[in-house]
């Protein structure tokens, strides 16, 4: 009896010590679950708090991104949420620095995202359209990364090309008026100049009920007759890519990963190579921190008010022709 109890105790010893041994070690692995779950917690709360409309993981940063720039835009009523925002940012570097391995990638972005203030925006404006096969890939490109471009196109264009219009509204871009059949302005009067701009501005609204904000003056010139006679804030640019002339993937990129934050940038979506050198860029800027708006969107963060009879080049810098 005596060698069973002892049989008895021992099994029970063994039996404790792997219960000890097993317990210890599925708290080690507790832990860590409940870190990567916390993370994750983490991540999602946060894309729900700034993203209205995340539907796909993979999408949440353009989410974001979009929740931004309205963000930007009412920055007083958002104050709150920002508060709450910078508390679930805090717990999420806390967490980070417990478990810095786990999802650090996912709960970086989501972090970096809600830095608004760092943010670089630039708007990329694409000449002489509509060229709707190039058009449709560049909207694709830029709802990539949730950004937006502007579109200035030509009357004479739109008539055998009407449908990308409201494609490109539709994806968050902007349409700009560069006159029905891109004159010189410089070239015509009053009565020219505005029938220019009006007629076009007539046959976009005609197909999209909306008329566009800026006018890009063909090749960049006007006068003082433009200025006094046209209605509307005339928009060139601070960074010009040049690619209709170098016709270089390379060098249009590079041009476009030169622009300085709040940048205007000339780019023409008639030029194949166009297409190409801003698949190359945007990941490159987005990684960089910048993010991709319209000109409506530029002018809207950087608080300036676009007015009739202006032309601007860089949004905060307005050039008054005297
Ligand atoms: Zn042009």
């Amino acid at each position: 009896m005596k060698i069973l109890k002892s049989l008895f105790l021992s099994l029970c010893s063994i039996c404790l010590l792997l219960l000890i041994a097993c317990n210890s070690g599925s708290t080690a692995e507790t832990n860590s679950t409940s870190a990567n779950k916390t993370l994750n917690i983490e991540s999602n709360v946060i894309s729900q708090d700034i993203s209205q409309n995340t539907s796909e993981g993979e999408n949440d940063f353009s989410n974001i991104s979009e929740k931004d720039l309205s963000t930007i835009a009412s920055n007083k009523q958002q104050a709150e949420s920002e508060q709450q925002a910078e508390s679930e940012q805090h717990n999420a570097d806390a967490v980070l620095e417990d478990d810095g391995e786990q999802d650090e990638n996912i709960v970086q972005n989501d972090i970096d995202l809600r830095k608004l203030a760092d943010y670089n925006y630039i708007a990329i404006t694409f000449d002489d359209g509509p060229v709707s096969e190039n058009d449709e890939k560049l909207l694709e490109l830029f709802s990539k990364y949730n950004g937006h471009a502007t579109f200035f196109y030509n009357g004479y264009k739109i008539e055998n090309d009407p449908d990308i219009l409201n494609k490109v509204l539709e994806q968050g871009s902007e349409l700009g008026n560069h006159t029905y059949n891109h004159p010189n302005l410089n070239t015509m009067n009053a009565e020219q100049t505005l029938a220019e701009v009006e007629s076009l501005n007539d046959l976009i609204k005609s197909i999209t009920g909306t008329v566009p904000v800026f006018v890009r003056p063909p090749y960049g010139e006007y006068n003082q007759v433009t200025l006094d006679t046209l209605p509307y804030p005339l928009v060139t640019w601070n960074v010009d890519t040049r690619d209709w002339a170098e016709l270089d993937v390379d060098y249009i990129r590079d041009s476009i990963l030169g622009a300085p934050p709040g940048s205007i940038v000339l780019c023409h979506s008639i030029v194949n190579e166009t297409v190409s050198a801003v698949e190359q860029a945007l990941p490159i800027l987005y990684e960089q921190g910048y993010r991709f708006v319209t000109l409506s969107e530029l002018f809207e963060i950087y608080e300036v008010e676009p007015k009739a009879h202006y032309v601007y080049w860089f949004p905060s810098s307005p050039v008054i022709d005297e």
